[in-house]
């Protein structure tokens, strides 16, 4: 083990014979390891050459800081070199092909960027007045109409800045409708294999949530559902495309009978990329439904946003749509950000979700990828990806367990499973065996109502070049799986991290740096 200049320690190389010889640096060639910043820099140190402050008679009734603030003092270079060995350490969509399924981790188009940079969009303040804004408020009503007609839908809150914060947009406008007929309902019934966000918007709500239980093709059991509808239940909460890749395609008859005991359906529309442009929800029978601008709209997400999640509403749900909204009035964009200011579709509004208008920066990128793609471009982008999904679950489904490969080709994602693997060797086996193969692994776990899940997304954006050697990958990793290769229970080898304690990470995160003992700190 060694300890440079700083008194950080680079991680020891665990026993065995995949173990690589130790650097001196902790270094592996062109991958570079990264002590934190405290560690690097002394809180003695500055890169700044400031003058000495001149006294001045405190003013702060002896509040004043008494010791030094303890940031860590590095030179410029230092700085700028530390971030940029940083930044090396992720993975990004610019990198390489990353297959986490119900992300849509597609390329964004630099096109997006440049248009989003645009002093007039981007240095614009939410108070301008409207006069002086009806450039940027065309540009949302121009998304917002893009959005309502690929959907079918009658209205649109565009201000939602996630997909969950579009559910619980959706969820509240259904509970406002409700409550305008004074009917309090109590449940709201959700798939099994929901994502996580679903139930837990409608906790958030004040709902109790039911599960409804999948049929063996991994579709939403229809008569479970409708054994359960009756007058307590609010509302569905759907998935279409669903989380195993498939489409309901009883979605009409699901909506029906919901709506036959005075329910909404909302559906999550978190996978619209597999049917834009091919299939409108509104036909469907949808009342409310997110869109993920982050997500099928290009928009580059992961490492915390920025997300968008605009909702579209049927003309029952439209009433009760959240303030403020965007309206052309004999030419003119208006900005409509009370109840009694326009009677066209937002009377019952049920108030607020965000203080201005949304993530103007996504809108933007949404309108640049709509416009250069246009209708029929939108709907190549949703063949290809289905395309793609389905040329990997075919590829592979000789060396992975494909649970739902009998019902028929997939959609946007690709689903598989651990039950072909040898004894002992799980999908978190084959994740980080992905790491050393230079991917960003799949989606695991997920849905849960497949064991040891993998869920791959490829989207449109990857060649067919690209797709191959992710295959080829995922295929020589699945093989060494099924034949009980001991050294992949090692993997991730070439990693400048290995297998890491994920619960412990979790449940007792180190949020805070101390400085070592004095012992260690002692030179
Ligand atoms: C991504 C996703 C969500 C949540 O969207 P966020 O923008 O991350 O809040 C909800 N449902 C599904 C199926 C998703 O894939």
């Amino acid at each position: 083990m060694t300890i440079n200049q700083s008194g950080w320690r680079p991680e020891a190389p665990r026993d065995g014979a995949d173990a690589t010889p130790a650097t001196f640096t902790g270094n592996k060639a062109l991958m570079l390891e990264e002590p934190l910043i405290f560690e690097l820099g002394g809180s003695d140190r500055t890169g700044v050459d400031l003058p000495a402050p001149p006294s001045v008679t405190p003013r702060l009734g002896g509040l004043e800081r008494a010791r030094p603030i303890g940031l860590p003092g590095l030179t410029e270079p230092e700085a700028v070199r530390h971030y940029t060995r940083l930044s090396r350490q992720n993975y990004a969509i610019d990198l390489g092909l990353f297959p986490l399924g119900s992300c849509t981790m597609k390329h964004n188009p630099r096109l997006n960027e440049r248009m989003a940079r645009l002093p007039g969009f981007a240095d614009l303040h939410p108070l301008t007045p409207v006069d002086g804004a009806q450039g940027a408020l065309a540009l949302i009503h121009l998304v917002g109409t893009w959005l309502k007609t690929l959907t079918g839908m009658a209205g649109i809150a565009m201000s939602p800045k996630a997909g969950a914060h579009g559910e619980l947009c959706g969820l509240l406008a259904i509970r406002a409708a409700h409550e305008a007929r004074g009917d309090a309902r109590k449940v709201i019934l959700v798939p099994e294999s929901a994502h996580g966000t679903n139930p837990a918007t409608a906790a958030f709500c004040g709902y109790a949530v039911q599960a409804i239980p999948a049929t063996a093709d991994g579709r939403v059991d229809l008569a479970a559902l409708t054994a359960r509808l009756g007058p307590d239940v609010a509302g569905v909460m759907i998935t279409n495309p669903n989380t195993c890749g498939l489409f309901e395609r009883d979605m009409i008859a699901i909506a029906e009978a919901v709506h036959a005991v005075g329910g909404y359906v909302y559906c999550d529309g978190a996978n619209f990329n597999a049917i834009v442009g091919r299939v409108r929800p509104g036909d469907l029978g949808v009342d409310a439904m997110h869109i993920n601008l982050h997500k099928t709209f290009s928009t580059p997400h992961g490492g915390g946003g920025p997300g968008s999640g605009p909702v579209v509403f049927s003309e029952a749900l439209a009433p009760f749509a959240p303030l403020p909204f965007v309206e052309e009035q004999d030419g003119r964009f208006v900005l409509v950000e009370e109840e009694t200011a326009s009677a066209a579709h937002h009377e019952q509004a049920f108030g607020r979700m965000v203080a201005f208008h949304g993530q103007m920066g996504m809108f933007v990128r949404a309108a640049a990828y709509m416009l250069s793609h246009g209708a029929d471009g939108l709907r190549q982008v949703a063949e290809d990806a289905v395309l793609s999904a389905n040329y990997i679950l075919r590829s592979l489904e000789d060396v992975l367990e494909a649970p739902f490969a009998a019902s028929g080709p997939c959609m946007h994602e690709a689903l598989f499973s651990d039950a072909n693997l040898a004894p002992g060797f799980t999908t978190l086996d084959i994740a980080k065996a992905l790491i050393d193969e230079g991917f960003h692994p799949m989606t695991m776990y997920f849905p849960l109502v497949v064991h040891g899940a993998m869920l791959i997304e490829p989207t449109e954006t990857e060649s067919k070049a690209a797709l191959d050697q992710f295959i080829g990958a995922l295929r020589s990793v699945a093989e060494r799986a099924r034949a009980g290769d001991a050294t992949l229970k090692a993997a991730p080898i070439h990693a400048p991290r290995r297998r890491l304690d994920e619960t412990a990470a979790a449940r007792k995160p180190v949020l805070v740096w101390k400085p070592a003992p004095l012992a260690d700190a002692a030179e």
